[in-house]
């Protein structure tokens, strides 16, 4: 069976898997989740057996980094064994890095475990560095038990990066405590800006809407900084703090476009394939996947009339004062 790699119409290598392993999470953070979330059926979201099937598929078509996402993937029951199926794709040389995205919450009864599997970094999330403020935008996380993950994280080796999404009237105040606070960590940091995912209410959205230009020019009043030519074939850039030597990230999907070099695409925890996170257009992989054929073909040919579908860029606006393209599904759905 041919495994030539997957290369989208506008010739971009597709070797990056975004893979969210569950919609739930145990946390409520008010940019992503109404409190009163209504999940899937669990009988809609791909087994195990069934997600190490996917991931290996498109490791085969040369996706060379997975990142695991959800949802809060370690919530997903019996999360480890499949990280552990993944790790032999790391044994083999096939997968050059295996990583997830976490809120941090259960990070301290995994960490030895997703070191052993073959993680070595891990995002993050958080936005405060305030109890009562980390209560209030996650509605159910203490910041007490993060801590304690992300001092689990780096007693196992991980190496953990901070992702903070910039809110306005939130955590201005806090962009230096929590750049010095990831200085004394060594963790690295990246802003994050707040995207129209989900129908939270328009008014929500852009009162929350702090543009990271504004963050960066504020950050330029306390540090100088140099900006950094690094890309990731994502949506981040990246500036070095001269007095620090830090290296701060900012993802800045609606104030520029990076559409250009992107080469990722994310899977969902119900077997869509979404090319661009910020366009609707998706290819259901969770049938041909059931068909269970021998060698995937029908899998693999789904996978390859998605990836020619793969869109040139996404269209999120908030210039008008309204956010256009907005998204009706939320963050958690698809993988942050
Ligand atoms: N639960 C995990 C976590 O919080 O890291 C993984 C999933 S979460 C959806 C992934 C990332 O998406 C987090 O860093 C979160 O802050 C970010 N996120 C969620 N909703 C967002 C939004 N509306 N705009 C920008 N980032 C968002
Ligand atoms: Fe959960 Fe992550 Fe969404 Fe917060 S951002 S509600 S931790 S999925």
């Amino acid at each position: 069976m041919t495994s030539a790699p997957l290369i989208d119409p506008f010739m971009r290598a597709i070797d990056y898997l975004r893979v969210s392993v569950t919609d739930r999470c145990d946390f409520r953070c008010t940019y992503c989740m109404s409190e009163d979330m209504t999940f899937l059926p669990k009988r809609d979201l791909l087994t195990l057996e069934e997600l190490d099937r996917m991931c290996s598929t498109f490791i085969r078509l040369g996706v060379k980094k997975l990142r695991i996402t959800g949802g809060e993937p370690l919530v997903r029951r019996d999360i480890m064994t499949f990280f552990n199926a993944m790790g032999r794709h790391l044994e083999s040389g096939a997968l050059n890095e295996l990583t997830l995205t976490t809120n941090g919450s259960q990070l301290h009864r995994f960490a030895k475990d997703l070191y052993a599997a073959g993680v070595r970094r891990v995002n993050i999330s958080l936005d405060t560095i305030d109890t009562d403020k980390f209560a209030q935008i996650t509605r159910w996380g203490r910041l007490a038990n993060v801590l304690r993950g992300i001092d689990a994280a780096q007693e196992a080796g991980l190496r953990v990066k901070i992702n903070a999404v910039a809110l306005k009237n939130f955590n201005e105040d806090e962009m230096v405590p929590i750049t010095q606070w990831c200085k004394s960590r060594d963790m690295d940091l990246t802003w994050i800006e707040v995207m129209p995912m989900g129908d939270m209410g328009e008014e929500d959205r852009l009162d929350q809407y702090w543009p990271l230009s504004d963050l960066r020019a504020r950050l330029a009043e306390t540090y100088t900084l140099t900006e950094l030519s690094e890309r990731t074939g994502g949506p981040a850039r990246y500036v070095r703090l001269e007095e620090t030597g830090q290296k701060i990230g900012f993802i800045t999907p609606l104030t520029h476009n990076f559409c250009e070099s992107c080469n990722r695409v994310r899977l969902t925890c119900t077997g869509q394939l979404y090319m661009c996170l910020g366009q609707e257009d998706m290819a259901d992989l969770r049938a041909p996947l059931r068909m269970n054929d021998e060698g995937q073909g029908a899998l693999e040919t789904a996978i390859r009339t998605a990836i020619a579908l793969k869109p040139k860029g996404h269209d999120f606006d908030y210039s008008r004062q309204r956010p256009d393209g907005q998204m009706s599904r939320h963050m958690s759905h698809t993988g942050g």
